[in-house]
């Protein structure tokens, strides 16, 4: 039964690569995330390094063989990243985790050599989703998804659609719910963590309007940031 099961919802994104956290944070140790600043730091810098060797007389299989290791490297974080996000799950009596529905293909060669590409959707977030499932198998966890329109726009404890004060700062603006602000990757984290369960999802749809100013961005890709949707 879904009920007896503990889902831990995993936000994944740039800022942290991994958010983990059940359907109610605890209060004791808040949600658990994984910070993304160096794998970050390390795709810029191979963007930079591949427009000087691809300007450069080395040769394509060169430069390609060069990519792939550095992308090996990479993956070989994120995997990391990922195996301390499945020892926290597995402290929980029969866990779940529970990750957005995205479905982007991964394309470095996008990411190193387009100038509109974006980090995070052309490569580091599809990536990481790919690596967690890889690496929960590994655990012997399971990973469901959920739908993830709205995850990281409603509040994780009253469902209503609230704003965000600063980037990493979720804010719910219903003046009868108990939480003021909180990190925006807990809360989104908690989110699709309630989104496991039966009845506990909320509609997916916003309960005021949305101005056009607050409309999630349409990226070079067709795709949309991962945090607006
Ligand atoms: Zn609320």
């Amino acid at each position: 039964m879904a009920n007896d099961r503990t889902a831990i919802g995993v936000d994944i994104g740039e800022y942290n690569l991994y958010t983990a956290c059940p359907a109610t944070i605890p209060d004791d140790t808040g949600a658990y995330a994984v910070d993304g600043d160096d794998v970050c730091a390390e795709l810029d810098e191979l963007r930079a390094q591949a427009a000087a060797l691809l300007g450069s007389d080395y040769g394509r299989e060169t430069i390609v063989a060069y990519v792939r290791d550095r992308r090996d490297a990479l993956l070989e974080e994120i995997d990391e990243a990922a195996q301390t996000i499945c020892e926290y799950a597995t402290q929980s009596a029969d866990p779940v985790l529970v990750t957005e529905d995205s479905n982007h293909e991964t394309d470095l060669w996008a990411w190193l050599t387009d100038p509109d590409a974006h980090r995070g959707t052309a490569w580091l977030i599809p990536a990481a989703h790919r690596r967690l499932r890889w690496v929960a198998a590994e655990y012997g966890l399971e990973v469901v998804t959920v739908p993830e329109r709205y995850s990281s726009q409603e509040c994780h404890a009253c469902g209503v659609i609230g704003a965000r004060v600063q980037s990493q700062t979720f804010h719910c603006t219903n003046p009868d719910c108990h939480v003021e602000t909180i990190d925006a990757d807990a809360n989104a984290a908690a989110v699709l963590a309630r989104r496991y369960y039966p009845g506990r999802q909320c509609a997916y749809r916003p309960t005021r309007p949305v101005a056009p100013a607050d409309r999630p961005a349409v990226l070079a890709d067709g795709g949309r940031r991962e945090h607006d949707a």
